[in-house]
């Protein structure tokens, strides 16, 4: 299998590097880089920015308006917009639900929504996990009641991530209780707007609110909005979860992280000298990178495959779960370098033109909120625990 860039693949990532360095905003990429919170305008400037090269729709085929990239491309383009210190790609909309109304949706909800996913108009949010209906998907109680050609939704979803911010939630809803858990479940699209919907903050301990719950109380939703045939939405959704889990290793993050660990390593002092020099933190620096090295080259085999037509099986669950215990692994040196500084969580410091002062040297702040927000890496796009259990059941056959 070979895993060196061919020319064009080389020059492909050479036209990426310029349109970054042409395009994305001085602002933006200062913001990612030094750990500020991005707000909504910030991801739909980016957004239109990607949207107007032809660029948002990544994961899409070019039919669809998307870039029709094969594997190893958005591999490259990953790579190259994390360097960059690019706004990551808000999924729920693009990689999420878009896929699912490519092959599951009418032709109608396709002309509807898919431009509208490009261009910005609708912000959605993705309505899986309720309180007991996490890990175990099935168990969802949300129920969506058929009433003339109108469905009657009742129930409450949660951890949903930038709820406070979106337009539509596609929802997995029970429209039957006959049978396997499974066969009840239906793809439900619904307005954030619609009576009934109340979306209510989850604070974390980095004290963002990035996640909601969102409250259905006797929503009215048109039977238009039914994805596919109804009782058959457990397909949809876990064909969608397919779309989830790509780029799940994160190597750019990865990197980027450890990039950053090394800088701060370097001008923290550990008895008078750099603590990089320190044997015992170099050697735990030292150990990362090989882990990071070695998950990055299981990364670009997987994509080779895939690139050769071969779909990732339990290797997606080998990544996720490497490329999560790296980060955090990062992310946990990366605070450890910081010190006593890593203490004093000024979180509110992290808003663009806020006057509150961080404690500490520039770095000390994102270090922590890094810390503490990639806590939700081991947990969600299916927990650590959960991916376990596939590789040993498909890999190891217990
Ligand atoms: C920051 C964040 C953002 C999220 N965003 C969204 C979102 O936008 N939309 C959405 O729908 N959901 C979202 N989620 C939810 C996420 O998908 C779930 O948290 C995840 O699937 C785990 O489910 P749970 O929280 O109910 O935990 P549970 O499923 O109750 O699991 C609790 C513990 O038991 C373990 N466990 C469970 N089952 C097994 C098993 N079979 N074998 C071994 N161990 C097991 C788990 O690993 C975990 O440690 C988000 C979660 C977080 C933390």
């Amino acid at each position: 299998m070979d895993l060196t860039y061919t020319d064009e693949q080389k020059a492909f990532r050479d036209e990426v590097r310029a349109f970054l360095d042409d395009k994305l905003p001085k602002r933006q990429r200062d913001k990612v880089a030094g750990g500020k919170r991005l707000t909504k305008a910030d991801y739909e400037e980016w957004h239109a920015i990607l949207n107007e090269r032809g660029w948002l729709g990544v994961t899409w085929p070019a039919e669809f308006g998307g870039t029709g990239w094969d594997a190893v491309q958005r591999h490259i383009f990953e790579e190259e917009t994390t360097r960059a210190h690019a706004p990551r790609i808000v999924p729920f909309g693009l990689n999420m639900l878009g896929p699912v109304l490519m092959k599951f949706g009418s032709k109608a909800q396709q002309d509807h929504y898919l431009p509208r996913i490009l261009n910005g108009d609708d912000w959605w949010c993705q309505g899986y996990s309720e309180p007991g209906a996490g890990s175990d998907l099935a168990s969802v109680k949300t129920t969506a009641v058929r009433e003339g050609d109108h469905y009657i939704v009742n129930g409450q979803k949660t951890w949903t991530t930038l709820g406070q911010y979106a337009d539509k939630i596609f929802c997995l809803v029970r429209t039957s209780k006959e049978g396997k858990p499974q066969q009840g479940i239906s793809f439900l699209l619904i307005d954030m707007d619609s009576p009934g919907v109340e979306v209510r903050p989850i604070v974390l301990i980095d004290g963002e609110a990035e996640v909601n719950e969102v409250w259905l109380s006797d929503v009215k939703v048109p039977v238009e909005n039914l994805v596919g045939e109804e009782n058959k939405g457990w397909t949809y959704a876990k064909y969608l979860l397919t779309h989830e889990r790509t780029n799940i290793a994160g190597v750019g993050f990865a990197q980027a992280g450890l990039e950053n660990l090394k800088r701060i390593a370097g001008l923290e002092k550990a008895g008078g000298r750099p603590l990089i020099e320190n044997p015992f933190f170099a050697a735990k620096m030292a150990q990362v990178e090989i882990d990071l090295m070695a998950m990055a080259t299981t990364n670009l085999r997987t994509i080779a495959a895939a690139a050769a037509g071969q779909a990732p099986g339990a290797e997606s669950s080998m990544l996720k779960i490497k490329g999560t215990v790296i980060r955090q692994e990062i992310n946990a040196l990366t605070r450890q370098a910081v010190g006593p500084f890593a203490m004093p969580f000024v979180s509110e410091a992290l808003d663009e033109g806020s006057n509150v002062e961080p404690v500490g040297p520039d770095y000390a702040l994102p270090a922590t909120q890094a810390y503490f927000n990639n806590r939700k890496l081991s947990i969600y796009g299916g927990s650590n625990e959960v991916q376990r259990q596939i590789i040993s059941k498909t890999i190891l056959e217990l």
